[in-house]
């Protein structure tokens, strides 16, 4: 993650594990010990002026009973991502409740909660967690994904216009370039997000 900016950062540590509280998915036995551990730090949602990362030890535990390692899953940890579970479904939120683009999932994410993201990345997580996501919430599940934008309704009486360059929205006789944009869309907690083009002099 590149940061380009002079936002706050704020790292919390997240609590070692108690290992009593355990057992052996494989053999059900309470008789566990550390395997080898390492240092992790992800990134979690932050605010509007503040990074957040979360550091923890990612664990892997042997049963003294069975032998077997497993890892040791952790609450708001997606196994293997370097963003948090908060992250990942706020992302999944804005793409299937909200009907949003990458490209703007990446714009709510960096200026909102200063989460730095490549569209492409994105597509891969809702690619790969898309499907659970919708079982768990009752949504119907498009395997044909695709980044669209363009003219969209927000609640079905309310379009909005994206003049995104990236977008799908296409304005006879306008150039893209020449048009400042304005993106409406709505957050998670419902609330309507504008974002636009600060205001560029005229070159005249
Ligand atoms: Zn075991």
């Amino acid at each position: 993650m590149i940061d380009k900016t002079e936002k706050r950062i704020e790292i919390i540590q997240l609590s070692d594990i108690n290992l009593q509280t355990l057992h052996c998915p494989f053999c059900n036995s309470k008789n566990l010990k550390k395997s080898h551990s390492y240092l992790r730090k992800i990134a979690d949602l932050g605010t509007k002026d503040l990074r957040k990362f979360l550091e923890f030890e990612s664990i892997h535990i042997k049963c003294k009973s069975c032998g077997k390692i497993f890892p040791c899953q952790r609450e708001g940890i997606v196994p293997g991502l370097s963003i948090s579970e908060a992250i990942l479904d706020t992302i999944l939120a804005l793409y299937y409740d909200f009907g949003n683009s990458a490209g703007m999932i990446r714009r709510i994410m960096e200026r909102l909660y200063s989460v730095s993201l490549k569209d492409k990345t994105i597509l891969r997580w809702i690619r790969t967690y898309g499907k659970e996501y919708c079982r768990k919430n009752h949504k119907k599940y498009k395997e044909n994904i695709e980044q669209y934008s363009g003219i969209m309704s927000l609640d079905g009486t309310f379009p909005a216009l994206e003049l995104n360059p990236t977008g799908g929205a296409k304005i006879p006789h306008i150039k893209k370039k020449q048009v400042s944009y304005l993106q409406l869309t709505t957050l998670p907690n419902g609330t309507l997000l504008a974002i636009w083009d600060k205001a560029k002099p005229n070159p005249k």
